[in-house]
């Protein structure tokens, strides 16, 4: 079942001029439930869920990594989904005590007080979650696209994360631009987070997400008080490329 680096590297040439629909297709065939979507429930995630739901309905597997600080339109969403789609969402949460430890330590709001403290935050509420979600999966799919920040540029469709055992992590609609996603998401009704009305392009935890104004960089919004060379939350750290 596990594929080897050329053969990911072969799929990789093969999948950049295969729709989204045929790349997940291919995914949900070959591993059923064993591959699951990283859902933030932003507008990349409920295109590839509403996919996903009409290729196989009862294999489509979602899963979210609950924080214990997002926006109640973001839960607002996930029911939505489950009422339109009948998917259940398994949500990850975080280790109490890992987050008791952290919040005595720190305080609630540590994140604001260094690009230490926000990724300590992140370990521990997202990337830990992540594991555990990931622990017992063959492979999983992300709504990356290319376009949305420089450190996501290189984003193939389908890649081997050697940061999670060497699974297979498929990101199907890494060339879209974000007109595509939006146009998806208008042509099918699908159900969509209230935040992006708001004038926000990036869904995340709620004190670390803002609006961005008209032509600002989509991920502006993103722990908007650090510089854009450390706006990542570690959830796509490969550690081949070091970053
Ligand atoms: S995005 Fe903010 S609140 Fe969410 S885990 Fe990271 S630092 Fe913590």
């Amino acid at each position: 079942m596990a594929l080897d680096a050329a053969q990911v590297q072969q799929l990789a040439k093969e999948f950049e001029s295969k729709s989204a629909q045929e790349i997940l297709k291919w995914a949900i065939d070959r591993y059923g439930k064993k591959i699951g979507l990283a859902s933030s429930f932003g507008a990349e995630d409920v295109v590839l869920i509403d996919m996903m739901a009409n290729i196989d309905k009862e294999k489509a597997h979602v899963f979210t990594l609950e924080t214990g600080r997002l926006n109640q339109e973001t839960y607002d969403v996930m029911d939505d989904v489950r009422a339109r789609y009948g998917i259940k969402v398994e949500a990850y949460f975080p280790d109490q005590k890992e987050v008791e430890d952290m919040i005595r330590g720190k305080g609630m709001n540590l994140m604001y007080e260094s690009v230490e403290n926000r990724k300590l935050c992140c370990e521990i509420r997202k990337v830990h979650p992540l594991n555990r979600a990931l622990a017992n999966l063959d492979g999983w799919i992300t709504g990356l696209r290319r376009d949305q920040a420089a450190t996501r540029g290189d984003t193939k469709k389908i890649e081997i994360d050697a940061g999670h055992r060497g699974i297979i992590k498929l990101n199907p609609i890494a060339d879209w631009t974000s007109d595509m996603v939006w146009d998806y998401i208008k042509k099918n009704n699908v159900p969509y987070n209230k935040l992006h009305d708001m004038g926000y392009p990036s869904i995340g935890c709620e004190p670390c997400t803002r609006a961005v104004q008209q032509g600002e960089d989509p991920r502006a919004g993103r722990w908007w008080w650090e510089n854009a060379a450390s706006k990542e939350c570690g959830l796509h750290f490969d550690p081949m490329k070091r970053k």
